[in-house]
């Protein structure tokens, strides 16, 4: 151990420490203990900034001995600028004296845990020979998705679709360079969920950007990239006509668009909410019953997923000596 008590990890550091395949068995653990009553989570604080789209967010959680909370600005109009659209940090305490163990790159983990959640869903939800994936966003979350989806299906086809077509073009070419798989860019949404096994939306938009009647039936639907009540991106019977799963009940009641605004219109109601993935991975509710199914999973991004992305980058990094350790404060003064 260090004689500075506290470890910074940096953006490339968490790439290395937190593969996206392990990650998806870890956000498994992590949310079936959430589910057996094992977590302490409340809803995460929002302040609006006076932009009216920008945010700040403290995201908490206890799970298990492991304490930690996420603090995370959400620019959205970053996507045209060199900053991602979420940076922050992941502070990591000990339970034993509440020393700040770490201090982690936030962006990164929140790439790779989010696509992870939506990889633990689709292996769980998706019928097993899924291979031809479509991705609505050309983001940071578009490229982890990528990555996750291959990890748990055999996906041979990628269709992407985003509104820049410079942005789309790009993603292409990483995405060929990356994985040997045939990856084609869309001019529209409809042209790129044609024929598609699982869909990922991982866009910024606030309004629907997929349609239930562009759906295969089969299909299954990560929809990821709208987080707060009044924003959505799947049309009311794109979640109408889906077996629906959640990372959370209480979370989703409170800040999922894709969910509450079709309940609000009466199409829905809470009962339409089949199960958590926690509930999912302990066997306590049933997944697709018939390959025909469309299913669906509404992503928030819960704390326990940061703090068991962050439990498992420190224990990795106080074994491979990565990182840079600070002496930040902490100490009692000696008289
Ligand atoms: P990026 O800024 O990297 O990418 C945003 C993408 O959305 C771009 O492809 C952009 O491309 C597209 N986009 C932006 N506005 C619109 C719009 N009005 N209509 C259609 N497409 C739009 O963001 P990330 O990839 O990091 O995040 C994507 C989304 O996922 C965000 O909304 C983010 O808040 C959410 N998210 C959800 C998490 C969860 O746990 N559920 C965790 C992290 C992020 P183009 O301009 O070419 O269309």
């Amino acid at each position: 151990m260090a004689d500075a008590p506290t470890l910074i990890v940096p953006h490339a550091e968490v790439e290395r420490l937190l593969p996206m395949a392990e990650c998806i068995d870890v956000m498994g653990e992590a949310l079936a203990a959430a589910t057996r009553g094992e977590a302490l989570l409340p809803l995460r604080q929002v302040l609006r900034l006076p932009s009216g789209r920008d945010a700040f967010a403290l995201m908490p959680a206890i799970l298990g001995s492991a304490i930690g909370a996420k603090v995370i600005t959400v620019f959205p109009g970053n996507d045209a600028t060199p900053y991602e659209s979420h940076i922050g940090v992941i502070l990591y305490f000990d339970d034993t004296h509440g020393r700040l163990l770490a201090i982690i790159d936030a962006s990164s983990v929140t790439a790779i845990r989010t696509a992870a959640v939506s990889g633990l869903a689709t292996r769980l939800l998706s019928n097993p020979g899924a291979s031809r994936l479509a991705l609505l966003g050309a983001g940071v979350q578009a490229m982890t998705h990528l990555e996750a989806m291959c990890a748990v299906r055999p996906i041979q086809q990628v269709a992407i679709w985003s509104r820049s077509t410079d942005r789309r073009a790009h993603f292409v070419t990483w995405a060929r360079q990356r994985f040997a798989l045939e990856v084609v860019a869309c001019d529209t949404a409809a042209d790129a969920v044609r024929g598609a096994d699982v869909i990922c939306t991982v866009t910024a938009s606030r309004s629907p950007v997929l349609q239930g009647a562009w759906v295969p039936p089969g299909a299954h639907v990560n929809a990821v990239g709208a987080s707060i009540a009044s924003a959505r991106e799947l049309d009311t019977e794109a979640v109408e006509q889906s077996l629906l799963f959640v990372d959370r009940r209480e979370s989703a009641m409170s800040e999922a668009g894709d969910f509450l605004i079709p309940r609000d219109e009466g199409a829905v109601d809470n009962a339409h909410i089949r199960g958590e993935l926690g509930e999912l991975v302990l066997g306590r509710v049933a997944g697709r019953t018939d390959p025909a199914q469309r299913t669906l999973f509404k992503s928030l991004g819960l704390a326990v997923e940061d703090v068991a992305s962050a439990r498992l980058i420190y224990e990795r990094a106080l074994a491979t000596g990565a990182g840079t350790w600070i002496e930040l404060g902490g100490l009692r003064p000696v008289p």
